[in-house]
């Protein structure tokens, strides 16, 4: 099970906004309405959860959804313990209890059956029904769901369907503006500034490349970590290709293409 409450403490994690984001998530948990996120992989997306649940001062309970995720990965299942059967909250289910914030990230790669218990929370009843114990938990306050989905890797066997789409608030959101990229890059890896601009524009010019050369441009996440290694000594070229060129392709040609790219930017 990979639903970990986080209590976060008076320090919230650094999340540089990239427009009214905090604004909405705060007006959609004040008004107990549930929260999608949409947007590549690695743009921010768990980074704004885990900052809005620090400062809305509510535990987290984050699940990274798999194909093989079912329902009852995130509401419980009965336990042997010592030759006794346990019951065993899931996440989701310790999340209505305490009013926690739910976090499924990547929420259409999880099984259908998981659509169908969201439903009931995502309306105003707001509860959890549990069928292996009889009871229907009404969700605690301060209980939200937050999900996320990647709109790029959508396929017709995956995609969030209407009647689940239309139940929760939705906000994209996608790479940050090249200022406020660099901003970040900054403040998570301690790279100067001038090092992480030029990295960013390189990033600028491989996400040029999506959907034609590339499934999917360098994410956020990348360029922090090609500059946590540059900040740490790594030469420049190295941590590039490391972390801003092999994990975006296997193809040998592609590959060269994007180092013609690097050798135009640095
Ligand atoms: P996602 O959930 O969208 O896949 P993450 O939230 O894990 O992406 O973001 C990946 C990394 O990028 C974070 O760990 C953080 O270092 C950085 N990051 C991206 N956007 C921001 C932002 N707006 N503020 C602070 N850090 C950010």
């Amino acid at each position: 099970m990979d639903g970990t409450p986080v209590r976060e403490g008076a320090e919230a994690p650094f999340y540089l906004p990239q427009g009214d984001e905090c604004t909405l998530f705060a007006a959609a948990h004040a008004n107990a309405l549930p929260l999608l996120l949409k947007g590549p992989t690695g743009c921010g997306k768990t980074r704004l959860v885990a900052h809005m649940a620090a400062r809305l001062g509510r535990p987290l309970y984050t699940v990274a959804c798999h194909d093989d995720l079912s329902a009852a990965d995130l509401i419980g299942r009965y336990l042997l313990k010592g030759g006794e059967t346990v019951w065993a909250d899931g996440p989701l289910t310790r999340a209505v209890r305490e009013g926690a914030i739910c976090y499924l990230d990547e929420v259409v790669e999880a099984r259908k059956d998981v659509t169908v218990v969201l439903h009931p929370l995502t309306d105003d009843r707001r509860i959890l029904p549990i069928d292996r114990t009889g009871e229907e938990l009404a969700a605690a306050p301060g209980f939200m769901l937050v999900a996320s989905y990647n709109p790029g890797y959508q396929n017709i066997l995956k995609t969030l369907k209407p009647s689940t789409r239309q139940r929760f608030l939705s906000i994209e959101i996608d790479f940050p503006k090249p200022g406020q990229e660099t901003e970040i890059v900054v403040a998570e890896s301690g790279l100067d500034p001038a090092r992480a601009a030029a990295l960013v524009r390189l990033a600028g010019k491989l996400r040029a490349l999506r959907g034609q050369d590339l499934e999917e441009g360098v994410s956020t996440r990348l360029v922090v970590y090609a500059a946590t290694l540059i900040a740490r000594g790594m030469p420049l070229e190295r941590a590039v290709l490391a972390a801003m060129i092999e994990p975006l392709t296997d193809d040998e040609d592609v590959r060269r293409g994007l180092l013609d790219l690097v050798a135009a930017v640095f």
